[in-house]
This record gives C-alpha cells, structure tokens and sequence, in this order.
C-alpha cells in the first residue's frame, strides 16, 4: 500500500462532469488498496476571472485583497470534487489551506511554503477518506490568506507529497506528459519519459507551464518522483527525477517559450556607482522578480538599463522605475509587453560546445533579431520580438532534431 498525491488541474475540473471523472479516478486508485490525498486547481478561466474584476476596479490593488478574492476558485473546486466522491460512494473530506496549516510567508500573490502540518490530513487518511486539498493557497503567521502565484497548485500538491512523505506525486493534466515544448505551439513536439529535475527546472522558469518551476524545486530538494501524466488517458506520462547518464546524451532535450515578460528601460542615466544597485533594490523592496538585465556600455557618459519582469509585475514595476529616473538624472523610461523570450535547454550542453552558435545562426535564418541574450551551463535563452515566439520554437524544435512524427494530442 503507498500514500499518493494526486493533483487535478484547471482543466480537469473544468466541468461537473470532468469533476465526476476525477472523482473516479482518485477512487480508482484508492481502490488499488492506496491512500489518497488529492489537490485541486480552481475550474479552468476561474482564477483569470476572478482577477479581472479585480483589475474592473483599479490596475493598483492591494495584494493582500487581490489573494482573498483569488483563493476562492480553489474553495469550490475542493467541495464539489468532495461532493462528486461522496456521490460515487466515497468518503471524502475537503480541506482549505489553513485547514491544513499550509503556512507561508507573507509576499501576497506569490508567496512561498514554509511549513504544512499534515496531522488533520493523516488522521482524514486514517479514516479511509479521501483528503481534496484546495492547491494555490496557504495562510501567513497571522493569519492572512496568501496565494502561492500562478499555477501554484502544483507546488501546493509536492508540498504535500513531501509534508506526508508520499510515495510519489502525479499531476493531472491536458497533456500526457512533459514534451519537448509546448505541444500547444508545436504539433511535431515528442513526449518525454524522464526528465531531469534540472532540466524541468529550467524549462518550468523559461515558460513550459506544465509545472509550476517553485513545484519542481522543491521536488528535487526533497526527492519526490514526480509525474506529469493526462487526466483524459492512461498514458503512463512522464517522470521527473534524478538526472541519469543517458540524459546526456541528448544536447537539447527541451525548447521553451514566455510570453509572460515585459522589458522595461531606463535610457541616458549618467554613469556612476551604485545604479544597479539602487533600482533593483527598490524593485527588490517591491517583491518584482528581474529576470533578464542587459546594462549599456557608456556613450558619452551615459548608460542604458534594460531588464525584464514578470507582465503581472509591469504596472509596479515602472512606478518603481519611474519614482528613481529622476534622481538617477534618466533622459527617459520605456516599456514593452511585445517580447518573448525563447529558450533551448539541455544537460548535454555541459560537454558539447557550438549549441548557441547552432541556435543564433537558425535564428538568424529566419531573419529574427536578439534583443538579448542569457545563458547557464544547461540552457541558451535569447529575447526577441513577441511576433516571431512560436517561429523561433518551431525552428529550433527542428534544427535540434527534436521532431515527432505523430501529433501531439491536447484537450481543450
Ligand atoms: P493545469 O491547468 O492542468 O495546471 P497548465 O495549463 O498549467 O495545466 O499546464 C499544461 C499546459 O502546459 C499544456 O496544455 C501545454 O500547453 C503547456 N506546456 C508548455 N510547455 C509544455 C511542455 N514542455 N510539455 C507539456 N506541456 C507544456
Ligand atoms: N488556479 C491557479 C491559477 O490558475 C493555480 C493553479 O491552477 O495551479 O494559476
Ligand atoms: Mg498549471
């Protein structure tokens, strides 16, 4: 007998009648003679729903609000899938996050796990229930509800896995498994078996959805196998685990694409010491992730300042930007929601070289320029125009001989 978790994204709770499906399947398993804990997702468009009332009344709301009206999506699906078990002639409890003490830390809209006592689910365990956790939100120390950022409910179900020491944690999904990239964008994309921990790591934070990258690091420091397989088929799916050697065989084992980011500039700011550090540390103050930085050498004196966040941290963002042009004696400050950043990744690029030459030069072919470019032993990543992000997907799918001859399948 083994303690699984389980988690049903927004899409497979999509419907009452998707929720009955799932109801199914965790009985299914339960009936394998295994415990089961499950976590859902809030019903597919409900969590950008419920932010666009939100956004109805101002683009600057309080954080701490915005998580209130968020977390409610998860708070639905829980009941009905409980109600959905019940009614298949389960037994069924749902739990909340603070039902289960999910305690996080206080960053409203993207906060981070920092203890779950998993006590009320064991003993629901205990009594042959099925445990329906609510994924995306946890509480802080005082209480307040917080959620975990987008997709979260996949860090919410390896949280659990580890808090419960599950034998494994399967995510349920539209797809079945982990592709090369997004089936969505690229028909010829190939299922995956296994991957590396390290390398869905980097696809999950270079834009691959399908795991929430925050669920894949704390799979790997705690050592949860981790299943990504279809809540529609029973396709074995893909797993995620500890890098083996045949792993490096493959150069580019993925192709990833965010169109999540904006770039914001700073231009003309006289050089000095000390820029850097004062605008990313006001932006720091502000809980904004800066992913990519390009800094301008000098022209005349002057340097520019390039960086790029998450689109949902835009507005914040330039406000911070804006507050310090003036001290920093900026000529100007400009944004741009218009680019997508298109990344290859791999653990065989550690001993085979010429992998960002092969990829700027197919780039190039196509007559798509890089705005910039960033790299890690395992991954190339350049910027470009957001009109030409699924081209530059396609091509490099193809030129890294990643091509399937058989169509992905996905449900809508
Ligand atoms: P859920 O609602 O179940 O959490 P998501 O929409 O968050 O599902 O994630 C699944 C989606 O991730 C897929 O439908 C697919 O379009 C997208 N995706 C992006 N990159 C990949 C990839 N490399 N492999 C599989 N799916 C991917
Ligand atoms: N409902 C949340 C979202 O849409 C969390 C999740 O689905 O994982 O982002
Ligand atoms: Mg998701």
């Amino acid at each position: 007998m083994a303690l699984i978790v389980q988690k049903y994204g927004g899409t497979s709770v999509g419907s009452v009648e998707r929720m009955k499906n799932v109801a199914r399947r965790v009985l299914a398993t339960q009936k394998q003679g295994h415990d089961v804990a499950v976590v859902v997702s809030a019903m597919s468009g409900e969590t950008n729903r419920l932010l666009d009332l939100v956004k109805q009344i101002t683009d600057r709301p309080d954080d701490r609000e915005v998580d209130v009206v968020v977390a409610t999506g998860e708070q639905v699906s829980i009941g009905l899938v409980a109600i959905a078990i019940q009614t298949e002639g389960g037994k069924a409890k749902s739990f909340l996050g603070d039902q289960c003490r999910i305690v996080t830390d206080s960053t409203f809209s993207k906060a981070r796990i920092k203890s779950i006592d998993a006590d009320n689910i064991h003993k629901a365990l205990k009594k042959g229930h099925i445990a329906v956790i609510a994924g995306f939100q946890g509480v802080d120390e005082e209480g307040n509800v917080t959620t975990l950022g987008r997709g979260g409910s996949d860090t919410t179900a390896v949280a659990i896995a580890a808090a419960l020491k599950a034998d494994a944690c399967e995510i349920y999904t539209d797809v079945d498994g982990v592709y090369t990239t997004d089936p969505g964008i690229c028909p010829a994309a190939k299922k995956l078996d296994k991957i590396s921990y390290e390398e869905m790591l980097e696809l999950a934070s270079l834009g691959a959805k399908v795991l929430q990258i925050r669920s894949v690091e704390l799979a790997m420091n705690y050592k949860v196998p981790l299943w990504v397989k279809s809540s529609f088929t029973d396709d074995p799916g893909t797993l995620c685990c500890e890098e083996d050697e045949s792993m490096e065989d493959v150069v580019v084992s993925g192709v990833a694409l965010d169109r999540n980011e904006a770039k914001i500039s700073m231009l003309g700011i006289p050089d000095g010491p000390g820029i850097a550090s004062k605008l990313f540390g006001a932006l720091d103050e502000k809980a904004v992730v800066v992913d990519v930085i390009v800094m301008n050498p000098p022209r005349e004196g002057k340097i520019d300042l390039t960086f790029t966040v998450g689109k949902a941290d835009l507005i914040k963002a330039t406000d911070v930007v804006k507050s310090l042009a003036k001290g920093l004696r900026a000529t100007s400050v400009a944004t741009s929601g218009e680019i997508a950043k298109v990344s290859i990744v791999g653990v065989g690029m550690r001993n085979h070289s010429g992998v960002a030459a092969r990829m700027f030069k197919v780039l190039a072919k196509e007559g798509i320029n890089l705005e910039a470019i960033s790299t890690s032993e395992i991954r190339v990543s350049a910027l470009i125009d957001a009109k030409y992000g699924e081209l530059a997907v396609r091509t490099l799918h193809t030129e890294f001989g990643l091509d399937s001859k058989t169509p992905a399948k996905k449900k809508k």
